[in-house]
């Protein structure tokens, strides 16, 4: 059984290649440039299931036809975790909105005209930002479920990079369910997609670290390195540990009661100053010497300032239980500290 995995080198995908190697499948994943691809060959110590192409940019019309006009025919699952995630743009359409919409239509695409008979499933990474615009994130009166879409409109998200971010993964989300509703008689794959809050955890690879961190685990590695007295954003949110963003990604597949299901992934909600309270309890060595906020503060805070998330039904059908909110700052912590210490 091969598996298709798109943007393999990033921060959620390399515990999905993990994962699915361990689990015994082929993994074709693709990569930006011959050196990340190399790189990642590296990490994997040349596993015999795992080969790399390269899709420079999913941007790109028909970015993907070239490895699904060679492999097209073995693949049996594939999972679409590229998308850009980062906020350092003013041009929302070219950086954000439309590399994530052409990227999951072009998948799409390579998918209905080279391997239509064999692709059995697909996952599509999307987001709890799909879920809701953020001024509505803040709306203490509201619930968001698996039912839930954000409400902005192409025009309406491009107020600023993060609303920008979120009306991405809400469009490519859209377009995906779009083409399957276009595509029913075209192509044989069932749809599922992961709707992760922030997601929080360990990197695979502890020296992912030492080159910028990616856009959520920045939140926690900002607060690690801050100084004593700083004030921090107080981010608040849905939050999930990779290591069950990753199992997800495997059960949506796996799981047949997951196919046509939008899975959000979310433990619990957070806030900044509960992780500033983790670090500040559980690591001696930073005690005194990073931001303390206002300890305690957090779940007033959220209670004020934050929507609620009821993702029963996704929980129900996954079937296992999620890492909690401690266990996950202290591993991504500990690693940022290990890491640090060896510099
Ligand atoms: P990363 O930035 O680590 O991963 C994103 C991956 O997509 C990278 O491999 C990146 O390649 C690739 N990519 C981005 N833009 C392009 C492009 N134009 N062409 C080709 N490849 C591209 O972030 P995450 O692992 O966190 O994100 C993975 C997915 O999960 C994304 O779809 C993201 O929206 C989603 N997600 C993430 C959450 C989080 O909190 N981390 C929460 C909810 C959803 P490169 O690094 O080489 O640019």
């Amino acid at each position: 059984n091969t598996v298709f995995v798109s943007g393999a080198t990033g921060f959620i995908a390399l515990h999905v290649v993990n994962d699915l190697l361990k689990a015994g499948y082929k993994v074709i994943g693709s990569g930006r440039s011959q050196e990340k691809n190399d790189g990642l060959l590296k990490k994997f110590n040349n596993h015999p299931n795992l080969s790399m192409e390269i899709v420079k940019d999913i941007a790109a019309p028909g970015a993907f036809d070239e490895i699904f006009q060679k492999h097209g025919k073995q693949i049996k699952v594939v999972l679409h975790t590229a998308s850009p995630f980062h906020f350092d743009t003013t041009d929302f359409e070219k950086d954000l909105l439309i590399p994530a919409v052409n990227g999951t239509k072009s998948i799409l695409e390579a998918i209905k005209k080279y391997a239509a008979d064999t692709v059995e499933k697909v996952v599509v990474t999307s987001s709890v930002a799909s879920l809701a615009a953020p001024a509505n994130m803040g709306k203490n009166n509201e619930t968001l479920t698996e039912k839930s879409w954000n409400t902005d409109t192409w025009e309406s998200c491009q107020v600023n990079a993060v609303a920008a971010y979120c009306g991405s993964k809400k469009f490519a989300e859209q377009a995906a369910w779009d083409f399957l509703k276009e595509n029913k008689s075209a192509v044989k794959f069932t749809l599922s997609t992961v709707n992760p809050g922030y997601v929080f955890g360990p990197q695979m690879f502890a020296d992912s670290l030492k080159n910028g961190v990616n856009t959520s685990s920045s939140i926690v590695a900002q607060l690690v390195h801050s100084k004593a007295g700083e004030q921090f954003f107080n981010y608040s949110g849905a939050f999930i540990d990779v290591r069950d963003v990753s199992k997800a990604h495997l059960a949506a597949f796996e799981k047949p009661e997951c196919a046509g299901e939008r899975l959000v992934l979310s433990e619990d909600l957070f806030c900044s100053q509960d992780i500033v309270d983790i670090l500040n309890e559980e690591f001696s060595q930073l005690k005194g010497k990073i931001a303390v906020g206002e300890p305690g503060s957090g779940p007033g805070f959220l209670e004020k300032t934050s929507c609620k998330l009821d993702n029963s039904k996704t929980k129900k059908l996954l079937g296992f239980k999620f890492y909690n909110f401690k266990d996950c700052i202290v591993d991504t912590a500990s690693q940022m500290l290990e890491v640090q210490n060896e510099a």
